[in-house]
C-alpha cells in the first residue's frame, strides 16, 4: 500500500463519523509516511507519533487508528483547538 491509497483508506474510515481528517493534508502526509516507514520496519501501522515498548499489547494499543476518543487530546481539548486523536490526523467534524 502507498501513501495515497492509504490516506484513502484513512477517508473511507472517516465517512459518516463525527471525525474526519486533518484538513492540513501536509500534515496527514507526514503521519502516513510515519506510519508505512513503522509498517515496513515492524510489519503493523503502528502510530508514528507515540513509542511502543517492544511489547504485543502496546503494539495492539498502537494499532493506527487507534481508540483515540480516549484520548485527552478528544475528550479535553487544550483551549481553542478541536477534539483530535494525539497526532492530529483525526479531528472532530464541526
Ligand atoms: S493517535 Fe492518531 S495517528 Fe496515532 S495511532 Fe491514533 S489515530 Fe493513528
Amino acid at each position: 500500500m502507498n501513501k495515497e491509497e492509504l490516506i484513502k483508506v484513512w477517508e473511507t474510515f472517516t465517512e459518516k463519523n463525527d471525525f474526519m481528517l486533518n484538513p492540513d493534508k501536509k500534515h496527514v502526509e507526514v503521519l502516513a509516511d510515519g506510519v508505512l516507514k513503522l509498517e515496513k520496519k515492524h510489519g503493523l501501522k503502528l502510530c508514528p507519533c507515540r513509542l511502543g515498548d517492544g511489547s504485543f499489547e502496546k503494539k495492539v494499543e498502537l494499532l493506527c487508528p487507534c481508540n483515540f476518543k480516549t484520548h485527552e487530546t478528544w475528550l479535553n481539548p487544550k483551549k481553542g483547538m478541536i477534539s483530535r486523536c494525539w497526532c492530529g490526523l483525526f479531528v472532530k467534524r464541526k
